[in-house]
């Protein structure tokens, strides 16, 4: 296993950090506070690319590998886990189902103009009555000739108001509903200007709040059968591999948060005295730097590991839970932590870690919440869960 990153992915590194001071940053404190997003931010980081840093060239991507998505996303997310955000549901959990998923034609049609960064796709598979719960999904879509009629509504959808595309689960089998069989689930490519869709946005949120969070209704809303994305019925297998890749940003989003945790930690250590010395030079607080440093290594190697195995073509579906669980665990102690060292500063927003524990916090509940990867772990651990051979893997990644 090479787990070394190329000079190829330390320059996306510093292109990515370089566009996020330049982009993100500014500002980010006052829209932080006012909940006000940036939609500029979106075409900006299609210019660049970003925004199909790992889908093939012949899709209207980067073609760069999957390590290129981790780095990016720790880059994003050392300055704010908005910007992290959209790589994890356009990138990770749209684009990159389409490209494991897709027919060639929805690869041409859909997945070009999304890798190119004209289209912002989101993912929705949370309702209101259910989020861990995958297969009490409410919403249902129902066959009538050459179209599904969709009705139902998705909740704590990331990028709601300002996508264009939603990759959205739904039963389309009523027996299947009732019986809570996950092959009644379909996948649908539903786009933000068909008739009956309303999206919204969510107000009063914990963390994220310079980045879109919200829902969407559907109403009556007619979705063309070859919107079908992965085939009919595997709609849970096509969100449970969708996840595999978001979770995989996230894991890796955190070691960046984890990485501006420490680095906001060690400035103010060296500056703030008591007692008459830097509390740097005080045990109790090295620990918790030290906390900070071991987290963001053990971190790292978790991600690069899952890199590793999707550039192999590798399954690793127990190893992005494993590093989505332990990164998103250790980064909300390592903000905690931050704001420790800060004392009553670190309670105000005069300092950027309050921020950090805010954003930590959603991320132990998003993309599977840490009783969720527990539970996926012991599955693996006691024998019970093994992966199946899926229809359509991820491809392994090719160079040119
Ligand atoms: C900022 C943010 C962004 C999000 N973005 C998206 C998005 O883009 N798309 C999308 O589809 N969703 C999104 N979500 C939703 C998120 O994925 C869900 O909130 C998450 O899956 C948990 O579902 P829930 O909130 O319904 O909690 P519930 O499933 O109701 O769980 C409540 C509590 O019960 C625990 N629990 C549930 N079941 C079990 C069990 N079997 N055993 C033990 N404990 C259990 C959970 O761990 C949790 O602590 C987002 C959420 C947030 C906060």
């Amino acid at each position: 296993m090479d787990l070394t990153y190329t000079p190829e992915h330390e320059e996306l590194r510093a292109n990515a950090l370089d566009f996020a001071k330049r982009i993100v940053e500014p500002n980010l404190r006052e829209r932080d506070e006012k909940a006000e997003p940036d939609p500029a931010i979106y075409r900006k980081m299609g210019e660049e690319g970003f925004l199909g840093v790992c889908i093939p060239e012949q899709y209207g991507g980067l073609g760069l590998d999957y390590h290129a998505l981790a780095i990016l996303s720790e880059a994003f997310e050392y300055v704010d886990t908005s910007a992290r955000v959209i790589i994890s549901v356009h990138n990770g959990l749209h684009t990159l189902a389409l490209l494991q998923w897709g027919t060639e034609a929805q690869k041409q049609a859909i997945l070009a103009p999304m890798a190119r960064g004209e289209r912002i796709g989101t993912f929705c598979l949370t309702e209101p009555a259910c989020g861990s719960d995958v297969v009490g999904l409410q919403c249902f879509a129902e066959k009538k000739g050459d179209r599904y009629v969709l009705n139902g509504e998705k909740i704590w959808i990331s990028l709601s108001t300002v996508a264009d595309r939603y990759l959205v689960m739904a039963y389309t089998d009523r027996a299947k509903q009732q019986a809570r069989d996950p092959h009644g689930i379909t996948a649908f490519e539903v786009e933000r200007g068909y008739k009956g869709v309303a999206p919204y946005a969510l107000k009063g949120k914990l963390g994220v709040r310079a980045g879109v969070t919200g829902g969407v209704a559907f109403q009556d809303v007619e979705v063309p059968a070859e919107n079908v994305i992965g085939g009919v019925g595997n709609g849970f297998k096509v969100a449970m591999s969708a996840l595999d890749n978001g979770r995989y940003t996230v894991a890796a989003g955190c070691v960046g948060l984890m990485k501006a945790c420490l680095d906001a930690s060690v400035k103010y250590a060296g500056e703030r005295t008591t007692e008459g010395r830097p509390i740097g030079r005080h045990q109790l607080v090295q620990q918790m730097l030290a906390f900070m440093a071991q987290s963001i290594d053990v971190g790292d190697l978790l991600v690069r590991k899952c890199g590793w195995m999707k550039n192999e073509g590798l399954r690793c579906t127990r190893e992005v839970s494993m590093a989505k669980w332990t990164n998103t665990v250790n980064s909300q102690q390592c903000a905690d932590h931050a704001i420790e060292i800060h004392g009553a500063y670190g309670y105000s927003n005069e300092f950027p870690v309050e921020r950090y524990w805010r954003n930590a916090r959603g991320a132990v509940i998003y993309e599977g919440s840490k009783e969720v990867h527990q539970l996926i772990q012991a599955g693996y651990a006691l024998g019970l869960r093994k992966d199946g051979d899926l229809p359509h893997e991820l491809p392994a990644w090719s160079k040119g």
